[in-house]
């Protein structure tokens, strides 16, 4: 197909062409032993238009973790289950400190600054091991449908090998049990929540996935309703200041658009009513924000106009 997205593929194969310009420059997460064995120097890039069109440059078909970036996705869940009750328990608003803080837990007794941090996250997972009789299986089912891709699916051993590190996450459900804002299990909702972070999708079938929150919600293609009306934009807000936990402004000024990454390497952003554009590539900064991939962004925000200011 010859549409939209095409027009942007000679700047996509420039901008695959310069990553390699940024290797070196992050390291690979080592927080999730499995993860810190990936090869660091590997790069995709995907756009999806509304009018169902993508374009691509780098291994954009190859499946990776998409780690934080499922906290978005499992907010969506949640909502359809709590609606806007969720807001008692989660805040939304930028946390100021790193996305695994206990000492925000501590500060907020309880209730996480935002959804996107790992405590808010939680919180968002245990509403959905209370309502789902099977919480993984149906986030991959949400995820399929969302990218329309059967082969999206959750990568075990990621899972395994995060759960045996995952002490700091472990430490904040226990707090948030503590302070009476988890309903079940502490260890079951870590357990169900590093599952939905291992889901693996590529860059094409994140890019995708994405499409609806550049569309008031509904599938560009069929026009079936996925998220109710007005809650992609909310989502979209709580991505532009909370989706890159301390480097939201840096990203807001360099990109000017709605995103949430993920420490697999990769970063989702959604351009409202236009398209929706993932990139990867392993290597992060200080921040967990991959290096090549906000380059990437904030080169194809610039040359394409995307920016929502
Ligand atoms: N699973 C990771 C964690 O809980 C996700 C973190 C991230 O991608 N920022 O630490």
């Amino acid at each position: 197909m010859n549409g939209e997205a095409s027009a942007l593929a000679p700047l996509l194969a420039e901008i695959a062409n310069d990553a390699p310009r940024y290797y070196g420059q992050g390291r690979v997460n080592t927080s999730i032993p499995k993860l810190a064995a990936v090869d660091p120097n590997q790069f995709a890039i995907a756009v999806a238009t509304l009018d169902g069109d993508v374009a691509t440059a780098g291994s954009a078909n190859v499946p990776f973790s998409i780690q934080s970036i499922s906290k978005v996705f499992s907010l969506c869940l949640a909502l359809s289950y709590v609606g806007e009750d969720l807001w008692d328990r989660v805040g939304r608003n930028p946390s100021g400190m790193r996305f695994n803080s206990l000492t925000r837990v501590e500060l907020e007794k309880g209730r996480p600054a935002n959804p996107f941090v790992n405590p808010g996250a939680l919180v968002v997972a245990d509403c959905l091991v209370e309502r789902a009789a099977t919480p993984i299986h149906t986030f991959v089912g949400y995820l399929r449908k969302f990218a329309k891709s059967a082969r999206i699916g959750i990568d075990y051993d990621v899972a395994r090998s995060e759960l045996s590190m995952a002490f700091r996450n472990f430490a904040a459900a226990s707090l948030l049990k503590d302070y009476g804002n988890l309903h079940g299990d502490p260890n079951g909702i870590v357990y169900a929540y590093t599952h939905f972070c291992a889901a693996t999708m590529s860059c094409v079938e994140l890019a995708r996935a994405a499409l609806p929150l550049a569309n008031e919600g509904r599938d560009p293609a069929t026009g079936q309703e996925l998220l109710p009306p007005g809650r992609s934009r909310r989502i979209n807000a709580l991505m532009l200041t909370c989706g890159l936990y301390d480097a939201a402004g840096d990203f807001a000024y360099r990109v000017g658009l709605p995103a949430k990454s993920g420490v697999g390497g990769a970063i989702v952003a959604v351009v409202p009513n236009r398209m929706a554009i993932s990139v990867w590539s392993p290597e992060l900064d200080e921040l967990g924000n991959s290096v090549a991939g906000f380059a990437a962004l904030e080169r194809l925000a610039r040359e394409a106009d995307l920016s929502v200011f």
